[in-house]
């Protein structure tokens, strides 16, 4: 039919500044990260720790944790210290944890100059503490806390009204040369939220964190994350992310990074293609499933394992996976890199897969494609 080739790959990347969070790059070329907030009372050293050491080894790249007391402030400087990855102080309306969080070695602070010119002008001087201490500041607007002025003009918390909320926030900040800047303008409406990042990315070049607010709980949330997510990196657009959930952080870091593995921009790591099982199925799918998943939980390797239900989508998946199963008649065909090795009973089909698993993440692993 003479049906042209497309390339199979997103939009180009959006041209934004690169600042550098810590250790971790945000903007430019540097790779999307993926965020995080403690739900600890920051004064709380050991859990907030502890939260961020569970963060941490669930592939957070930087972790904010909130400052509203001086007991948090306070503790601000450990954590930093301490913290496997970059800390940012989440900060309304207080200057002085401002200058608290940046004399305590924060990665980043969180802090929007429109609340700190309203109570207490002390702009220009965190634009030369931060800017001393190379630390960057997210201008971060929700819909939640829109300024009252812009409120009034837009009727509600519309793109319009979020993305001119954010901009003249960094104008306070530009006039005093301060352009250590990244931006969230988040929203509640993944609709909304994609409509405002839009406008945001063509009218500024600063870094762009996204994020869905009150998404509500893991499951809700996690649909309009992936679903505003996906609209606004599949054009380019963002350079760090934060899924918020109703659930433990640890659940955001996980759903994040599959975000980001479903549209290629991270290492795959263990992928389960299973069927959703239908009136032809001849064993039961989502056991099978559910157990090879959870047989394989934590494996670090970027394999791909086909659990299928029966022989008419079943072969060509298990072959186009690094293993697989066709089942049907009680049997499974297991396949390892396009090839039957095996047929096995029903009862044997999780354990074999397991089996035949380890040994090739092993094989990876010694080939050196550990992610
Ligand atoms: Fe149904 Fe077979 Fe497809 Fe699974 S693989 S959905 S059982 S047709």
């Amino acid at each position: 039919l003479g049906i042209p080739s497309v390339p199979l790959k997103l939009a180009e990347r959006r041209k934004s500044r690169k600042l550098q969070v810590g250790s971790v790059a945000v903007g430019g070329d540097a790779r999307v990260s993926v965020q995080s907030m403690t739900t600890t009372r920051t004064s709380d050293i050991g859990a907030t720790l502890q939260q961020i050491a569970e963060l941490t080894a669930t592939g957070c790249d930087i972790v904010r944790v909130a400052c509203p007391t001086q007991d948090d402030a306070d503790a601000l400087a450990t954590i930093a210290k301490k913290s496997q990855i970059p800390v940012i102080a989440d900060i309304h309306f207080q200057p002085k944890y401002v200058f608290a969080a940046i004399d305590a070695g924060c990665a980043a602070v969180r802090v929007n100059p429109g609340n700190i010119k309203q109570f207490d002008d002390k702009v220009a001087e965190i634009a030369k503490a931060a800017s001393a201490t190379g630390t960057p500041i997210r201008i971060g607007v929700n819909a939640g806390s829109l300024d009252r002025r812009l409120l009034e003009k837009y009727g509600k918390a519309t793109p319009e009204a979020l993305v001119e909320s954010a901009l003249w926030e960094c104008s306070l900040f530009e006039e005093h040369g301060f352009r250590d800047i990244k931006i969230s303008v988040k929203h509640n409406d993944p609709v909304v939220m994609v409509s405002a990042y839009r406008l945001l990315a063509e009218k500024c070049d600063y870094p762009l964190h996204l994020g869905v607010t009150e998404a509500g709980p893991a499951f809700q949330g996690t649909i309009k994350s992936a679903t505003a997510f996906g609209a606004l990196l599949s054009q380019g657009i963002g350079d760090t992310i934060r899924v918020s959930l109703s659930a433990p952080p640890a659940e955001e870091i996980k759903v994040g990074l599959q975000i980001l593995q479903s549209l290629g921009l991270r290492e795959r790591t263990l992928e389960i293609v299973s069927c959703p099982s239908c009136g032809r199925a001849q064993v039961d799918v989502y056991k099978l499933a559910e157990e090879v998943t959870a047989g394989l939980d934590g494996m670090e390797v970027p394999l791909r394992v086909a659990v299928m239900g029966c022989v008419v989508n079943g072969p060509g998946e298990a072959r186009e996976a690094d293993l697989g199963v066709a089942s049907g008649n009680g049997k499974g065909q297991i396949f390892v890199k396009g090839e039957v090795i095996k047929t096995v009973p029903e009862s044997k089909i999780v354990e074999t897969l397991i089996e035949e698993a380890l040994k090739l993440a092993e094989q990876m692993e010694q080939d050196g494609v550990a992610s």
